[in-house]
Formats: structure tokens, C-alpha cells, sequence
């Protein structure tokens, strides 16, 4: 686990370094739990998010995206039940004044027992917690921290308050004179802006059950604990899908969608022993049945993205606050030979942190590797990502400054750059610009030399193998997309 962790700080530090992730706001000390995406880290968010929009609405015709604004009619959040159920339980430790996520500490706390060879304690600890969670029996989970002798990190002792609610969505005003202006909430999850859209899209997209509505975009929750990076934020963005079904379907779909999702896992070049299902004890308010996706990170098995069956429970209630009807006309026939008419569709959901997805892609890619031979020490770091997401696709290196070799490698780069991200660099020998492409992921090198001049050839260097080999300059395109497809 050590090593683990210092594998979590060193990719922390390859970010920051490689123009990755920065801290928001740096050069005020930062703000906690938001990040920036920096010139590298920006294209590798944006070829995840092209690759998930494409994976959902062009491979499924059913599926269609859409973009709603992260301002909502208040009203929305009480009929969703974030404004009365959105909250995790906390405590704070009275000594260090810190606060903690009840589920958090006690997992920290089970996590050490398993460490220690104490797996036993370990599961019945975790049983007792999602027992008492699903109940929502705060003295309950007091009285179990406290009897497990859970101590707080910051000041060692055990001199706990009272387990408590805390709302995460932060609030704001919309409206520009105070008196009359209106409390409303930055979305905390996107999946609220498709339900509002159902009956816009479903009539004017003609679409008939089951189908499907996409979006992308930023969800706010003003966590209690973010200290893992990317992992926990306090702005983030949401890949969401909501597919509406025919009531009484629901167990069929959720089987699909988890199937499929896993599918899109896999599709990454991410090991299937790296990924594990984990089901849900405690539902939350609005499911009956739900899972979630977990990826191994270096801190162990997490939540990458959840697949939830919600049931109608968002559209009725939708139906109930705003009456408008959220109905639908199911003209198809049941096995008696009648139309099964009007009903409110259930729900399957798949959602997946996208700055999740990222530290994933980059836990999974990030390689420290020994080249040392007898006569020499060698090292490397290199971003082993899959060439479709790589924030550059091509770099082009002159060998050296001079001799016509730039002129050519300049030519390259315009025969390339409108087909896929290149990188033109000169500066420094070849060998350290190879290995900044390597620290970026950029999946091949192509390097101009003297015999380019004379035969119009250059070395393509793939960036695993560190294999070079020779091609015409007019090929490198062709190359280049072959392996990237
Ligand atoms: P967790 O249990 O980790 O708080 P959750 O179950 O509340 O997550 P969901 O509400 O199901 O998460 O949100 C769907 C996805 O959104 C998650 O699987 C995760 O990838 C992402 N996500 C949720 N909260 C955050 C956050 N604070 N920072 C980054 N990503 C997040």
C-alpha cells in the first residue's frame, strides 16, 4: 500500500509537471478539491469525452445527446429530492476540529484491520456500517465507531460528536437585487437536465421507447472530504445517459447496460482483473436496483461510474411539482393484443465521473521503466495511453537545426496536423525530446535525419517498443491512422 501511495503521488506530480492538472487558482495557494486541465491534460479530456459521446449516440441510434444549462428551476432539486435527501452522514472530531464522512472513516478504519490480517473484523465492521447506513441510524453508527475505538488521524483521539446530515449542493442567487432574488442551486448531477427535456426531445425527435438521452457537462457537490486528487472534487464533470423503458423491463436493461458499459471499459485497453462490479446494499432514494463500476487505482478498488435502475421515481415526481405530463403513448402491442398505451417510463442510468475516468486512464497508462544496461543507467516515465486518446498523436523531431532537416520536418507537419494532433519540436537532443514525448504519451515519433534528404525517409518510432523503422515520408499519414483506429 506504501508503494501504492507513492504511485498515486508520483502521477500527481507527472501531472503537474507534464502540463496535465494544476491546482485551481495556484498561484493563490489554490482552492481545495478543484483543479485546472492544463495544455495536455485539456486534449486528453476532450478525446475521453469524443470517445464516450460517440460510444453512446453515434453507435446507438436510439441514443441522442444534449446539452442543458447547469442552472435549474429550483423547484427541480425538490422534485428530484436532493434538497431533502442529498447529504452524507458526518462527524467531527472535537479535538482537531475535523470533519469526516461516517462511511469513510469506518471503511479507513476496516481497511487497517484487513491490512493487519484482521479480515474477519474487517467484514463484519463493513456488514455492521451499510446495516446501520440503510437505516439511517445515526446513534448507531456513533456507537460503532466508537466501540471499534476509531480515532481521528489529526489528533489521535476518539472524542467524536454527533453523526449528522450535510447537504452537498451549493447555492447561489440568481436575480440581481437581493430582496428579490432567488435561491438556486448549481446542478449536482447532470442527469436532472434529461429528465426536464424528456417529452422536448422524445416529441421532437420522434423517438419511440427504448431510446436514450446523453449529455456531458459540470456537476457541483460541496464534498465533505477531497483529498484524492482528481478522484474527489468539488466541480467536476458527469458523462450521463438516462435510457427510457417500458415499465416492468427494467431488470433486462439494467443487465445490458452493465454488460455495455463494461464492454466500453474494456474497449480502453484496460484489463478486465483491474475492473470489478460492486452491487449496492443501501439503494439510494430514487433506484431498486443499482451497481457500481470499480477500477483497481493505486488507493485501492473505486467507483469509476454507476449504472442505476431508477424506476420512474424522477419523471413522476417531475409530473407531481410541475404538473405537465411526463407520459408517453406506447402504441406497440402487449401479448393480449392491445396497445400498452400511456405510461411513465422507467429508467436505466449510466454514470461516469469523467475526471474519474482521466485518473484511471492515467493510473493505468503511467510506467516507470529501467533501460539500464552494463554500461549505462537508463530510465524512463512513459504514458503507456491508448494512441486514440494520447493528447498528441504525431511528434515530428528534426534531427538536428540545421542542414535543411527542419524545412522537411515543418513540411510533415503540414501534411498532417488537419488530420490528427502533431507536435513540431526542435529544441534539445533527440534522445530527451523522445523521452518528453514519452512523459506526454505521444504514441509515435517521427524523426527527420541527413539520409531523409536523400531518399525521403524517415525513422517512425513507436513509443511501448521504442522500435524504430524506416518509412516514406508520404506513408507516415497512412501509419499513423492505421494504428490509430
Ligand atoms: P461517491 O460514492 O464516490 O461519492 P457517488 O455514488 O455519489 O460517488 P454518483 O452520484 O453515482 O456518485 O455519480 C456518478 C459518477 O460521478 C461517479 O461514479 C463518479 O465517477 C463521479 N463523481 C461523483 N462525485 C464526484 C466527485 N466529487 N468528484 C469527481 N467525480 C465524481
Amino acid at each position: 500500500m506504501a508503494n501504492e501511495t507513492s504511485r498515486f503521488q508520483s502521477i500527481i506530480s507527472h501531472c503537474k509537471e507534464y502540463g496535465f492538472i494544476f491546482p485551481s487558482s495556484e498561484i493563490y495557494d489554490g482552492l481545495s478539491a478543484v483543479y485546472d486541465y492544463g495544455q495536455w491534460g485539456s486534449e486528453l479530456k476532450k478525446n475521453i469525452k469524443d470517445y464516450w459521446w460517440k460510444s453512446m449516440t453515434q453507435m446507438h441510434e436510439n441514443i441522442v445527446g444534449i446539452d442543458a444549462a447547469i442552472f435549474m428551476h429550483p423547484t427541480t432539486w425538490k422534485a428530484s429530492g436532493h434538497v431533502d435527501n442529498f447529504s452524507d452522514p458526518m462527524i467531527d472530531n472535537k479535538d482537531s476540529k475535523k470533519r469526516y464522512r461516517v462511511d469513510h472513516l469506518i471503511e479507513k478504519h476496516a481497511d487497517e484491520l484487513t491490512e493487519t490480517g484482521r479480515r474477519d473484523e474487517a467484514k463484519s465492521l463493513l456488514d455492521g456500517m451499510d446495516a446501520l447506513l440503510a437505516k439511517d441510524d445515526f446513534t448507531g453508527l456513533k456507537r460503532l465507531i466508537e466501540e471499534n475505538k476509531i480515532i481521528c488521524e489529526i489528533s489521535g483521539t476518539s472524542n467524536w460528536t454527533d453523526v449528522r446530515q450535510f447537504n452537498l449542493m451549493f447555492s447561489t442567487q440568481l436575480g440581481s437585487v437581493s430582496e428579490e432574488a432567488n435561491e438556486i442551486y448549481l446542478r449536482p448531477e447532470t442527469a436532472q437536465g434529461i429528465f426536464v427535456n424528456f417529452l422536448n426531445v422524445q416529441k421532437t425527435g420522434r423517438m419511440k421507447i427504448p431510446f436514450g438521452i446523453a449529455q456531458i457537462g459540470k456537476a457541483f457537490r460541496n464534498e465533505i472530504v477531497a483529498r484524492q486528487f482528481i478522484f474527489r472534487m468539488r466541480e467536476f464533470e458527469q458523462m450521463e445517459m438516462q435510457f427510457f423503458i417500458r415499465p416492468g423491463t427494467q431488470k433486462e436493461w439494467y443487465e445490458f447496460w452493465k454488460e455495455e458499459r463494461m464492454r466500453w471499459h474494456l474497449s480502453l485497453g484496460i484489463p478486465k482483473e483491474r475492473y470489478r462490479f460492486h452491487d449496492h446494499v443501501k439503494l439510494a432514494h430514487y433506484a431498486d436496483a443499482a451497481c457500481d463500476i470499480e477500477y483497481e487505482f493505486p488507493i485501492g478498488f473505486k467507483e469509476v461510474e454507476g449504472i442505476h435502475s431508477r424506476t420512474d421515481f424522477d419523471l413522476r415526481n417531475h409530473q407531481e411539482y410541475s404538473k405537465k405530463k411526463m407520459q408517453y403513448f406506447d402504441n406497440e402491442l402487449d401479448a393480449g393484443g392491445k396497445p400498452y398505451g400511456n405510461y411513465i417510463p422507467y429508467v436505466i442510468e449510466t454514470s461516469i465521473g469523467l475526471d474519474r475516468t482521466i485518473l484511471m486512464v492515467l493510473s493505468e497508462a503511467y510506467t516507470e521503466e529501467d533501460l539500464s544496461t552494463t554500461e549505462k543507467k537508463d530510465d524512463r516515465v512513459v504514458l503507456k495511453l491508448p494512441p486514440k486518446l494520447a493528447p498528441v498523436k504525431l511528434a515530428i523531431l528534426p534531427l538536428v537545426k540545421r542542414d535543411g532537416l527542419p524545412e522537411i520536418a515543418r513540411q510533415i507537419m503540414e501534411e498532417n496536423k488537419n488530420a490528427f494532433r502533431s507536435f513540431y519540436e526542435e529544441k534539445d537532443t533527440i534522445g530527451k525530446r523522445y523521452r518528453r514525448m514519452d512523459a506526454i504519451g505521444t504514441p509515435f515519433c517521427v524523426t527527420v535525419d541527413h539520409q531523409t534528404k536523400e531518399d525521403s525517409t524517415v525513422t517512425i518510432r513507436h513509443r511501448d517498443s521504442m522500435q524504430q523503422e524506416r518509412v516514406h515520408i508520404h506513408s507516415i499519414k497512412s501509419i499513423v491512422e492505421k494504428l490509430l483506429s
